[in-house]
């Protein structure tokens, strides 16, 4: 390894150094004995003035161990290469045309160019002495837990690349360690399975706790807003889920602006949302903002009731809603295909927007269009809930047991029950969260923000009494 005697002198220089510095000791104070032997030890590496050679690994051993100086000790022991100090022979040839490409010390003589003091390490550059330790080779060093994900999992590719497409991995790293939050609410009119489809879909019971009313108190509730939250854990990745109920929706004599309280809860949350972040701890912020909205319509009607429309054009710019065709098992195969055709046409004449499933990438899999196309056909969901486990053909399933045969609540051909599962949490999950972030949220907060400053103007104008000057700029303006 070609090394220039310059980068040879500042390890010698330390070593001489510590030398002086032992002997400042053992000399009992006496400066100039000290510094004379430090000198004679430093001029003895550099320059093989007699009795130099092998003088490092024979003399400075015999001198260590006479002393217990244990710094010393420790220094000449943990130094890099201390022990090619006991091989005195070995001379090493300096590429001179290495050297000469360097800028070279004017002291420089024949010997310094053409020899390296043997006790000094031969095998590595002198100026990795005071660095840190070389890296392992990829092959020794100890696997990334996240193996299975790192690109760069071959020594090979450790030594072309930089290393920044483990960027996903450190995100998916931060956002297992975090957790998810996903709120979702369940709309519609009482007894349409809203409890026990919830239940069925994260196989939780979140209503413990409910109060089943009778039929007159029914009548005289109003809409109430209730909140389940659980923490589910699968695979290690943990899922607080929050499931914001509506008991009371649809069930009055008179359901005019039933739908009020529940677009006053999203806003709520929103304005929450909106304080929160404008405010000075900005760290752990709580998000309870509304996700997704599980519409339920009724299998016994024609269609869309006035109700549905009311409620889903008063929320559909506040929240992703997603229509769900309550009870299926209660309708023939043709009469849901018949019901599920009828309501989209009325969502569409209508106008109402409900959560639109975002288009696949062009180069994404065949399997994965096949499946897209099948999820965006399929609404309004029509679903099953049951929270009972029953036996079919030597199976246990969850599902509903009549005196004419089973009805699956996971069978894809008996209802949409696994495809609005999918949706919700395998593949559209993040996408709800987007559109409400992006598109739900920053709505109000715009909106927020311009009746604030049309608040601050008129204030203004109000404060200085319609004066020519700024009045006039504001208009201008
Ligand atoms: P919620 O008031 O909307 O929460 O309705 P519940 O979940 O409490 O269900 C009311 C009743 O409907 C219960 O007796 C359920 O067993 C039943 N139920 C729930 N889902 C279904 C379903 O998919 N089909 C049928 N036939 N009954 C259901």
């Amino acid at each position: 390894m070609p090394a220039s005697s310059s980068s040879l002198e500042a390890p010698s220089l330390v070593f001489a150094l510590c030398i002086a510095r032992h002997s400042l000791f053992t000399a009992k104070g006496d400066p100039w004995l000290a510094c004379g032997a430090g000198c004679w030890l430093w001029a003895v590496s550099r320059r093989k003035l007699p009795g130099s050679c092998g003088i490092r690994s024979f003399q400075i051993k015999r001198f260590l161990e006479d002393t217990d100086d244990a710094e010393l000790n420790k220094f000449v022991k943990d130094f890099p290469g201390s022990e090619s100090c006991h091989q005195p022979e070995a001379k090493t040839r300096v590429s001179r045309s290495h050297l000469e490409s360097r800028p070279q010390t004017p002291d420089l003589c024949q010997d310094d160019l053409e020899f390296r003091p043997p006790s000094w390490p031969q095998s590595c550059d002198s100026q990795q002495f005071f660095t840190a330790p070389a890296p392992l080779s990829p092959s020794a060093r100890p696997r990334s837990p996240w193996g299975k994900l790192d690109p760069y999992d071959s020594s090979e590719d450790d030594k072309e690349y930089v290393g920044f497409a483990t960027l996903p991995n450190q995100v998916h790293r931060k956002s297992v360690k975090k957790g998810f939050d996903f709120t979702l609410m369940v709309a519609g009119e009482s007894g349409l399975g809203k409890s026990t489809l919830v239940n069925s879909l994260f196989l939780t019971d979140l209503y413990r706790d409910r109060k089943l009313l009778s039929a007159e108190e029914r009548i005289m509730q109003t809409v109430e807003i209730t909140k389940h939250a659980v923490d589910i854990e699968e695979k290690g990745v943990r899922l607080r889920l929050t499931i914001v109920d509506t008991p009371g929706f649809g069930d009055a004599v008179n359901n005019t602006e039933c739908w009020k309280p529940v677009a006053e809860y999203i806003d709520q949350q929103f304005e929450q949302y909106f304080r929160d972040e404008s405010g000075l701890n900005r760290k752990n912020i709580q998000d309870n903002r509304v996700h997704c909205c599980l519409y339920f319509i009724s299998p016994f009607g024609h269609g869309l009731r006035p109700l549905d429309v009311e409620f889903m054009k008063a929320l559909h710019h506040r929240v992703n809603i997603v229509p769900i065709l309550a009870k299926a098992d209660t309708l023939t195969p043709p009469e849901v295909e018949r019901k599920k055709c009828k309501i989209r046409e009325e969502i569409e004449h209508f106008g109402i927007k409900v959560y639109q499933f975002p288009d696949c990438d062009s180069d994404e899999d065949e399997d994965f269009k096949l499946q897209d196309q099948a999820l965006k056909e399929s609404i309004p969901f029509a679903v099953i809930g049951s929270n009972t486990v029953v036996e079919a053909r030597g199976r246990r399933v969850r599902g509903r047991l009549y005196p004419w045969g089973i009805v699956e609540v996971e069978n894809p051909g008996h209802c949409d029950f696994v495809k609005l599962r999918t949706m919700l949490v395998r593949t559209h999950m993040q996408d709800l969260k987007d559109v409400t972030r992006e598109t739900h949220y920053e709505n109000y907060r715009a909106q927020c923000i311009q009746s604030m400053t049309r608040l601050v103007v008129k204030e203004r104008n109000r404060n200085c009494g319609g004066c020519r000057r700024c009045c006039t700029k504001s208009k201008d303006r």
